[in-house]
């Protein structure tokens, strides 16, 4: 049985990627030097893949920014405010990523969104009517034959045509129907080109099959491949998909003239039930997804081996594939050089589960499968007892009711006590929590832990930086301040760091957008707090002004979603336990003269599931109590905010008013405040801060443009209900944009104060 996978980390085993990038974007090193590093890092992958014994090798899942991005390029689908700025094309194509401020123009990014139910973010292409979209770039080509160069004829791999059309943006009068000839030509040029240079496989990601589809939408993507696929020029094409089941097209999928088709037997809850049900077609290849490529744990191969078996009644050719692109996994664990081996042993990271695919094929082509190494120490480890146990966590949350999810009083009648207790003014002005996290604050971070700096001298460091922060916000006129978040790496790590139950690793970064990257801690045990986890930091600060100083946390679904989650337990289960973690330390905040609290929920919609029926039993019915916990017990003066970012939540706009916060600020400037249509036909009860402007881009917003957004803003929302802060917390800009941001921003707050009052 052969073995493939959908795509691997491009970040670098490192982050080579990113250090490299940043040096770019900073003008300290030439393009060449950026191409350079990007040529090894894919030059890497293509040696371990081989190495690892895989038959179907990758190219073209390599970006320097995403694959949406590249896509667009590729398609010739990039707005003329970009291709018009006179750029380089490598410096073209990050301006839309990026967006652009210097000499050539002031040029907005193009938007950003999470990658359906991950933590990836990927680039909106926009479609106007003046978009023509036909081949236009050459990249797929020349990864494929650099790839070749080096001794490998790989399996390249682009998004798909339906998928491209599927997540764009149209911005004119033009629809996704109205571009199927044209992305159609473009697609079976792509297979004649890859023909002409020898290809035997091509991968085409078709991941929005697994959303709901309505007749339209199959209709389309029957259409178009109908289209591409009427010559393939002698290459197999392989429709891969991901994230889900394909349950609403199941059937034209096995009907359309594909060589390969990809499903998802971990994520995809039907998979195996639609084969079942409805056969395979005995000319197609079915590449199955059976190792997770979401999560570090390592496969189960007897539950493996039983899926495969079963597929085998029904396909001939089965290729073993991960479920997904390992774009989602940290890259190896050789570099995990602290991890204790006990823990150690449960994990696979993208190479790892390069050898776990190579292990499954020796078994399954063996004589006496249960015979052989890689299967027996497999078995070994999954029937072993788990440490990380505790009883009384688990008592607690199943002893829960209906009433410890329920604040008292209700959201109006403590709008009032709050308003009269804080007497802030109209468009109150505010952060989302996280000041720059200049180069000082990273180095006391190292140097402590290094052991070069004392914990009391690391502590007064971040006071430092707290006091600073404070005084700044002060001279800047903000309204509610923070402390700036100084103290942290991450949001959602450093509270696992304060949790007993998590586990945390060196080098596990993952790719979230661009050059950013997360590093997921690991949710090994039962959840609880060790100890208070933000209260001195919050307690310092507040001391240190009269103004109100919000206390910060992150809100458990976010925590549980940012978090490699365990498998053998429910999400529901390890999201409650969590949020008995988060709740101690809001009381604690509490008591401790904090009256305001945020509780970040990032990354709620995150993992709300792709298809709609599932949406209330497999999350909302879960997620949106979590977050009401850990608020339910303050009291009606203490004002609860939370924030969310890249939040699409049209759709769940009813459940984000139920989570009964009293205030939350979120992302919206990307989107060009599309939602406030969706708040105002709400009829959105808890107090709204859209974001007024884009804190994921290096440009400085101006005082009229912040305005602009205000009034947008004031049209739609009732004023009193109006908070003015930017989109998203301030920790990867530079002081250089934000405190000019921040003035502008206050500015424009009390112009809008003047007209408004
Ligand atoms: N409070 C966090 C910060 O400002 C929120 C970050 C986020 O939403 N991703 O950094
Ligand atoms: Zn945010």
């Amino acid at each position: 049985m052969k073995t493939s996978i959908i795509g691997y980390p491009r970040i670098g085993d490192l982050r080579e990627l990113k250090f490299a990038s940043e040096k770019y974007f900073r003008g300290e090193i030439t393009s060449a030097q950026l191409e350079q590093t990007a040529k090894e890092i894919r030059l890497h992958n293509l040696e371990l893949q081989k190495n690892s014994g895989l038959d179907f090798i990758v190219s073209n899942d390599f970006s320097f920014y995403d694959g949406m991005l590249d896509t667009a390029f590729l398609l010739n689908a990039v707005s003329q405010r970009y291709t018009s700025l006179g750029l380089s094309e490598l410096d073209t194509y990050f301006a839309a990523a990026r967006g652009y401020q210097g000499e050539k123009g002031d040029v907005r990014a193009l938007a950003m969104k999470k990658w359906y139910n991950t933590n990836y973010h990927y680039i909106v292409p926009e479609i106007d009517d003046s978009t023509e979209i036909k081949l236009a770039g050459t990249k797929p080509f020349d990864l494929f034959r650099e790839a070749l160069d080096n001794g490998v004829k790989t399996k390249p791999v682009v998004i798909g045509a339906y998928t491209f059309l599927n997540l764009a943006r149209y911005t004119g009068q033009r629809t996704a129907a109205d571009l199927t000839d044209s992305i159609a030509v473009a697609y079976s040029e792509l297979l004649l080109k890859f023909s002409r240079l020898g290809a035997e496989w091509i991968q085409i990601d078709e991941p929005s099959l697994v959303k709901d589809m309505t007749a339209g939408d199959i209709e389309l993507f029957v259409s178009l491949y109908k289209k591409i696929l009427a010559g393939k020029y002698g290459v197999r094409v392989l429709v891969q998909t991901y994230f889900g089941d394909v349950r609403d097209c199941f059937n034209e999928l096995c009907g359309l003239d594909f060589d390969g088709i990809g499903l998802d037997l971990v994520e995809g809850k039907r998979s195996l039930e639609l084969i079942q049900t409805n056969g395979f077609p005995q000319d197609k290849v079915l590449f199955a997804g059976v190792v997770n490529g979401k999560n570090i744990w390592r496969n189960n191969y007897e539950k493996t081996l039983s899926v495969v078996a079963e597929l085998k009644k029904y396909a001939k050719n089965i290729v073993l594939n991960t479920s997904c692109s390992l774009l989602h996994v940290p890259c190896t664990l050789a570099n995990e050089t602290k991890l204790s081996e006990s823990y150690k042993k449960y994990f696979a990271y993208a190479k790892e589960k390069l050898t776990e695919l190579a292990e499954l094929k020796t078994i399954l082509g063996s004589e006496d499968p249960a015979e052989e190494g890689g299967y027996l120490r497999n078995t070994a480890l999954h029937s072993e007892q788990r440490s990380g146990g505790n009883a009384a966590v688990r008592e607690k949350v199943a002893s829960l009711t209906e009433s410890d999810f329920v604040r008292l009083p209700g959201f109006a009648e403590r709008e009032k006590i709050q308003k009269a207790r804080f007497g802030l003014p109209l468009f109150p002005t505010t952060t989302i929590g996280s000041f720059p996290q200049t180069a000082d604050v990273k180095a006391a971070r190292t140097a402590l832990r290094k052991g070069e700096l004392s914990a009391a001298d690391y502590e007064r460091t971040i006071e430092k930086k707290i006091a600073e922060c404070v005084a700044l916000q002060e001279e800047i006129g903000l309204d509610v301040l923070v402390h700036g978040e100084f103290e942290r790496n991450d949001m959602v790590e450093y509270f696992g760091e304060c949790l007993d139950g998590y586990i945390f690793t060196e080098k596990a970064w993952v790719q979230s957008y661009g050059t950013r990257c997360v590093k997921p801690p690991v949710i090994w045990g039962d959840i609880s707090r060790a100890k208070p986890m933000t209260v001195r930091w919050s307690k310092y600060a507040q001391s240190l002004t009269d103004k109100p100083m919000k206390g910060m946390l992150t809100g458990p679904v976010t925590i549980l979603n940012w978090s490699f989650p365990r498998e053998d337990i429910s999400l529901k289960e390890s999201a409650f336990q969590i949020a008995l973690a988060i709740r101690e330390e809001v009381l604690d905040l509490e008591a401790n003269g904090i009256s305001i609290i945020q509780v970040d929920e990032a990354a709620l919609r995150e993992k709300l599931p792709l298809r709609r029926s599932d949406w209330r039993e497999d999350y909302l019915d879960w997620a949106i109590p979590a977050f009401r916990y850990v608020h339910s017990g303050v009291k009606p003066e203490t004002q609860i905010h939370t924030h969310m970012c890249y939040s699409e939540f049209a759709d769940i706009i009813k459940d984000i008013d139920d989570m009964d916060a009293d205030v939350i600020t979120f992302e919206a400037s990307r989107s060009d405040l599309t939602i406030l249509d969706v708040l105002k036909a709400n009829d959105f009860r808890t107090e709204v801060g859209p974001g007024v402007y884009d804190i994921h881009s290096p440009r400085i917003p101006s005082k009229e443009e912040i305005k602009a957004a205000i009034d947008k803003m004031t049209e739609r929302i009732p004023v009193s209900k109006l908070w003015i802060n930017p989109d998203c917390g301030l920790k990867t800009r530079g002081n250089e944009e934000t405190v000019p941001s921040l003035k502008n921003l206050v500015s424009a707050a009390i112009e809008a104060r003047n007209e408004n009052g």
